[in-house]
């Protein structure tokens, strides 16, 4: 379904980026596993996928910073040759109540986020218009939809990536590039194994079909979203979230 096809996936070390790079490259497509602090991981998962018989690299790169991200692009981009599929999955939360919330707290989320899906949609434009072809998919949140208290900054950030998702979607369409969202609700990953039984609990009873997601779940919707079969759908927010924002 992918072969051919060269994938950015950012945070690919752990979670759920991990699962979209190892789903990616089992479709068939080549990919560049980014990481930030998780380098065992990363270089572990890029082995993985070689495994498979695919191209694989792991790159440092914080997506918060608007330089680095412009040279691991220009990079990957003169090794690989093309890249044609771009995740913006990296992501970090600072939970906390608004009240309580540092101006630092804030500014980190935001920058992680938003501003690193930014800037790697910035730095992939102009290939993806000269290429005349291109998906990019970015992992927004149920918080982003329905807000969620204690995470202010956190759905703040997403229902940000859901506006960027949309203008870019608009600005490229006429260059064959589709841009869309995926919004998953509760996921078991270490973002949220940190949280207690009681909360657990009381998320379970909010989500429909009675468990929590998976990041499989997630990584094959990323994957159809990146392939031919999805070349009608753009500027979407696909919720992944066992019903929770129906
Ligand atoms: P996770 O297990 O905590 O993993 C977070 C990933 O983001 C890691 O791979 C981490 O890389 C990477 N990352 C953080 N800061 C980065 C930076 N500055 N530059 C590059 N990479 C960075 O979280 P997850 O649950 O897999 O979440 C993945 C995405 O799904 C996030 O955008 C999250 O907001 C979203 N999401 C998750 C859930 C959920 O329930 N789990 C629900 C909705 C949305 P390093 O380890 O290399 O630092």
């Amino acid at each position: 379904m992918l072969e051919g096809k060269v994938a950015l996936v950012t945070g690919a070390g752990r979670g759920i980026g991990r699962e979209i790079a190892l789903t990616l490259a089992g479709y068939g497509a080549d990919v560049i596993v980014n990481y930030n602090g998780s380098q065992v991981q990363a270089e572990a998962a890029a082995a993985e996928i070689e495994a498979m018989g695919r191209k694989a690299a792991a790159v440092q790169c914080s997506v918060a910073e608007d330089e680095a991200c412009g040279k691991m692009i220009e990079d990957m981009l003169a090794r690989f040759g093309h890249i044609d599929i771009l995740v913006n999955n990296a992501g970090i939360t600072r939970d906390n109540l608004v009240v309580k919330i540092s101006e630092a707290d804030f500014d980190s989320v935001i920058a992680t986020n938003l501003k690193g899906t930014f800037h790697t949609i910035k730095h992939m434009y102009r290939a993806f218009l000269k290429q005349r072809s291109g998906r990019i998919i970015n992992i927004a949140s149920v918080s982003g939809i329905l807000g969620n208290a204690g995470q202010a900054n956190y759905a703040a950030s997403k229902a940000g990536i859901i506006g960027l998702t949309k203008s870019a979607a608009r600005e490229l369409a006429g260059r064959n590039v589709t841009v869309n969202a995926i919004a998953p609700g509760y996921v078991d990953t270490d973002m949220t194994q940190a949280m207690s039984e009681e909360a657990r609990g009381r998320i379970l009873s909010q989500i429909p079909l009675k468990r929590v997601g998976n990041p499989k779940d997630i990584a094959e919707a990323a994957a159809f979203l990146a392939s031919d079969k999805a070349s009608y759908i753009t500027g979407q927010v696909l919720s992944i979230d066992g019903g929770m924002a129906m």
